[in-house]
């Protein structure tokens, strides 16, 4: 059906590669590049049947990957390389004349700022050149918002209060490590808390509004409101919502290291000199973590993320709670990866494969709640991360 290049061959692109090699029917060429050839070619071989090209390519050289797009000439292209290279990525596949899709919002290598506007700009250029941008196509944002969108559809007249609710209830045995690229997971999580409440945004400082919350055959867990990207999207595109707020759950030990990471500057994202050298702490401190995508043979537990949406149908108020549970050990046997690369992965496979089978394609820049969810849905039943809805539930929140 398709031909896709996929950038990145960390965790989640390593989900995404043997997902796609998986479904040969829809994904007819597949090729894997990233800026260390030979991790591309690990997972390549690891997948095997020579299913998979590989290539190297530095995605912040706009001319080094419009080369590579043109030689290669796929249908898509599936940016799981950093947040700091998506304008890059967006500009070369505006230049080679290919669709663009992305599991996270572009961020200033300088400023975590979380914010759509950079890649929303693009807008009128993906329109004029008749292709598509699918931005934000993970978990979180991505299935969260069509979730959201789902739910919109099918259950309810109005959407009022929103809680996405993301649970992580793995053990790795290790002290301390993140779930997917340090440096990204750390400028994320020590942000400022932020939420939108009658039609504007809140703040909170990091860490402070936190609460216990039960998750499905996990249990209760401590969950902290923090900002994170789809708000912004979806507070737009359902624009009935009077609340919208977002919880973690973080264990004490996790927020006692960053406590102290955060303390002693090691969370820096300003280059200092060092030895007449410049270094960036908090990219030093991803080189001394542990790889994310090495956490997976020993990870237990899993993880359950969701939505839990009050609103209002035929008149009367309904509760409604949407979610996933991912166990880290059969994402692992499946694909080598923990469940957080694997809750990510597979999403962006199967919006791929929605671009492909012309279901989600229009020329322009969209979230992911701006598709018919439908077909989405019905494919994460299919393809590892199924759904389980509950009506009228206590809410919690
Ligand atoms: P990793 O750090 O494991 O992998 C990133 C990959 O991108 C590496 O292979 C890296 O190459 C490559 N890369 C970095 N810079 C460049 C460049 N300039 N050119 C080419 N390749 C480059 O990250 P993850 O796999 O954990 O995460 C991938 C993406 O998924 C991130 O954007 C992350 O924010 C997002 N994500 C989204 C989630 C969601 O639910 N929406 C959840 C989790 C992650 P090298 O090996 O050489 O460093």
């Amino acid at each position: 059906m398709g031909k896709v290049l996929i950038i990145g061959a960390g965790g989640v692109g390593t989900v995404v590669a043997t997902k796609m090699a998986g479904l040969p029917e829809v994904f007819t060429e597949i090729m894997l590049a990233s800026r260390t050839k030979s991790k591309c070619d690990a997972i390549a071989e690891k997948i095997g049947g020579n299913k998979i090209k590989t290539a190297k390519v530095d995605a912040d050289n706009v001319p080094e990957l419009v080369e590579l797009i043109k030689s290669f000439g796929p249908d898509l292209l599936v940016n799981v390389a950093l947040p700091y290279q998506d304008l890059h990525i967006m500009d070369a596949c505006l230049e080679a004349g290919v669709s663009y899709l992305d599991t996270a919002n572009y961020e200033p290598l300088d400023e975590a700022k979380y914010e759509y506007k950079w890649q929303w700009a693009y807008q009128d250029k993906f329109k004029k050149a008749g292709l598509t941008a699918i931005l934000g196509c993970g978990f979180d944002p991505g299935v969260t918002s069509v979730f959201t969108a789902y739910a919109a559809k099918h259950h309810f007249d109005e959407i009022h209060y929103l809680d996405i609710v993301d649970c992580n209830g793995g053990d790795h045995g290790k002290a301390f490590a993140t779930n997917f690229n340090p440096e990204i997971n750390i400028r994320e999580v020590t942000q400022k808390g932020k939420y939108w409440q009658d039609g504007q945004w809140v703040e909170s400082e990091p860490h402070e509004i936190h609460k216990p919350l039960t998750y499905p055959n996990i249990g209760s867990r401590e969950s902290y409101l923090i900002y994170h990207e789809e708000l912004e999207s979806l507070v737009k595109n359902f624009p009935t919502l009077k609340r919208a707020r977002f919880w973690m759950t973080f264990g004490q030990e996790y927020l006692t290291h960053l406590r102290v990471i955060q303390n002693i500057g090691m969370a820096g994202i300003k280059p200092i000199l060092y030895e007449g050298k410049e270094i960036v702490p908090i990219q030093f401190l991803k080189a001394v973590l542990p790889d994310p995508g090495e956490l997976g043979e020993n990870y237990t537990g899993g993880t359950s993320i969701g939505c839990r949406i009050r609103g209002i149908k035929d008149g009367v108020e309904r509760t409604y709670y949407v979610y996933n549970n991912c166990s880290h050990q059969v994402a692992y046997e499946e694909t080598g990866a923990q469940g957080v690369s694997y809750t990510t992965g597979v999403p962006a496979t199967i919006g791929a494969m929605m671009y492909l089978q012309g279901l989600w394609k229009k020329p322009g820049v969209f979230n992911v709640e701006e598709f018919n969810p439908d077909p989405f849905m019905e494919q994460l039943n299919k393809l590892g991360l199924p759904w389980v809805e509950e009506f009228n539930v206590d809410l919690e929140l």
